[in-house]
């Protein structure tokens, strides 16, 4: 297919800007083909206007009439075949093999979302009944349901240019609530987005949904961003990246004159806890699994392991000594583009000159950075050294991490209480650990979205009761998830009827439950229908 570089504003094709910027390898250092355009103001409230007049006639359509779009987008990127690959393999420096993982996982949470719209139960239908002999006063026949808020833009992040952007659970979750999406396409990967988008636009088409339900804006400079969150017609947005991207354009959409949720989901360090039980029955196995966890992907995850803690001990010298052995057979890799690298860099630069960490151990070959090559690096430090800087809790996006030596569980717990938020935290341990280490799990059940026994937080599965979120800073609303069929609660809001003629209710609170979904009547689970 050929790439337009232009933004596919419905079934529009527009470039009104002549300001442009093109994608590049970074494994090469050349530029590729063809040149993407800013979009405009006029751009911006075309995508928007007719995101909002797409809404009424988009929710309207049957719940399999949604459910058939979102399958069919699942047809039309797996048609895209090798193009999409090749293109995002170009534009990330990411292997084929792992281009292809992510298209596997669209396919799956794709499909995913088209059968929680099938099976209904999503809206969660709710019926009190009536009861007009009731005293002092009669009770009204109160019924509600979730329905869709209405257009959301979406951002995604520039390390999953397949899974975590355009064709993103934040896409599918989007539409499979009811709502027009409008994306902002990442400036590190817009040929992977081009073609996504088409293939998006290709199965709105078939499926005959309305004009306007999907629209791809591009821009490299901030401007297209703000301005997106800030139309009056977008009733919420979605955005997947770094602290400082998802806070700006967080306080940009809490400072509208209709202030709107933005859900941001953003880096942590994603504590990891080696407890006695398990560093004295394999510490040389987990100094693999987890040097192997933090190189994957080049460091280059939310979900990276970015600091480790474990009791001062020989077991706990043992795991430093053959992780700083690991890290340094680790051959540095590509980055995702040389901004990221540039701030790897600097990262590194800094925590070299900190006297809160040594340096433990890093990769023995050097980085090219013409290749944007990151070598991995490990550092050390105590519960003191962690403590008295701040910086320490922060992410630096890359493979890197920090081990910490501990003097005592308590201090352990003590160092565990003074972390922010985090997507995830890990425990490796024996059984017997958990019990010992009780008042250790009781503070990540606070910190973390997600708890991790014996594994790590790398490769996330794709399923309905996956929760990936967290208290901030992780996310800026840590009741909901970006992956996962919960992600659908981010675009739906409940809407009550009382005393609401049966026929004109909406269908999944008639009383015949036409859909045979679940529903609570009168506080009971249930699918049957109500004797109207
Ligand atoms: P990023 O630099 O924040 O970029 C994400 C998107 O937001 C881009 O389209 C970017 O446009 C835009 N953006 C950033 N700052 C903005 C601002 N001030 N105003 C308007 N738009 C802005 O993030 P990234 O480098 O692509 O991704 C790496 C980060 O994402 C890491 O911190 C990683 O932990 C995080 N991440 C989180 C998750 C998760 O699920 N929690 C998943 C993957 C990655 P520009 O490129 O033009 O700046």
């Amino acid at each position: 297919m050929t790439l337009t570089g232009k933004h596919l504003i419905g079934n529009r094709e527009s470039s009104e800007s002549s300001e442009t910027f093109s994608a590049a390898n970074p494994a090469l250092g050349t530029t590729l083909e063809p040149r993407y355009h800013e979009a405009t103001e006029s751009e911006i409230d075309a995508a928007v206007s007719l995101a909002t007049s797409a809404f009424d006639p988009f929710r309207r359509r049957l719940a399999e009439a949604r459910a058939d779009f979102l399958d069919a987008i699942a047809n039309e990127v797996l048609a895209l075949g090798d193009e999409l690959l090749d293109r995002a393999s170009a534009e990330t420096g990411h292997p084929l093999p792992r281009c292809a993982s992510e298209r596997d996982r669209v396919v799956l949470h794709t499909r995913q979302f088209a059968e929680l719209v099938r099976e209904g139960s999503w809206v969660d239908a709710r019926i009190d009944l009536p009861d007009p002999t009731r005293r002092p006063l009669p009770k009204p026949d109160v019924r509600s349901l979730m329905q869709p808020v209405g257009p959301i833009a979406i951002f995604g992040a520039s390390n999953f240019p397949i899974a975590i952007s355009v064709l993103g659970a934040d896409t599918m979750s989007a539409f499979a609530a009811g709502c027009p999406v409008v994306i902002k396409a990442h400036p590190g990967h817009p040929g992977t987005c081009e073609l996504a988008a088409r293939a998006v636009l290709r199965a709105a088409a078939a499926t005959r949904m309305p004009e306007g339900v999907f629209s791809l804006l591009h821009g490299k400079s901030h401007a297209v961003g703000t301005a997106l969150v800030r139309h009056p017609g977008l009733a919420a947005a979605a955005f997947t990246g770094s602290l400082a991207g998802g806070r700006a354009l967080f306080q940009i959409a809490n400072a509208r004159p209709i202030p709107i949720p933005l859900y941001a989901e953003m880096g942590s360090v994603n504590p990891v806890f080696m407890l006695p039980g398990a560093l004295k029955a394999r510490s040389a196995s987990i100094a693999d699994s987890f040097v192997t966890a933090l190189t994957t992907g080049v460091g280059q995850f939310c979900t990276n392991p970015g600091l480790v803690l474990g009791l001062e001990s020989e077991e706990w010298s043992d795991f430093s000594e053959k992780a700083r052995k690991n890290v340094a057979s680790w051959s540095p890799a590509t980055m995702l583009h040389a901004g990221i690298h540039g701030a790897y860099e600097s990262g590194i630069a800094a925590l070299l000159q900190r006297e809160s960490v040594e340096l433990l151990g890093r990769s023995a070959r050097e980085a090219d950075p013409a290749k944007c090559e990151a070598a991995a690096y490990l550092f050390r430090t105590t519960q003191q050294g962690l403590l008295g800087d701040p910086t320490l809790f922060e992410e630096l996006f890359g493979p890197v991490s920090t081990l910490v030596g501990c003097g005592s569980p308590e201090d352990m717990i003590a160092i565990a209480e003074t972390l922010d938020g985090s997507l995830s935290a890990t425990i490796h341990g024996a059984e017997t650990d958990l019990a010992d280490y009780a008042g250790l799990v009781e503070v990540l059940q606070r910190k973390a979205g997600r708890l991790i026994f014996n594994g790590y937080p790398v490769g996330i599965e794709v399923c309905h009761s996956m929760h990936h979120g967290g208290p901030y800073p992780a996310t800026t609303h840590s009741h909901f998830t970006s992956i996962g069929t919960r992600a659908i609660r981010r675009f739906i809001r409940p809407v009550c009827y009382q005393d609401w003629p049966d026929a004109m209710l909406p269908i999944e609170l008639q009383n015949a439950n036409p859909r045979g979904v679940w529903r609570m009547l009168n506080g009971q689970k249930t699918r049957d229908g109500v004797v109207g």
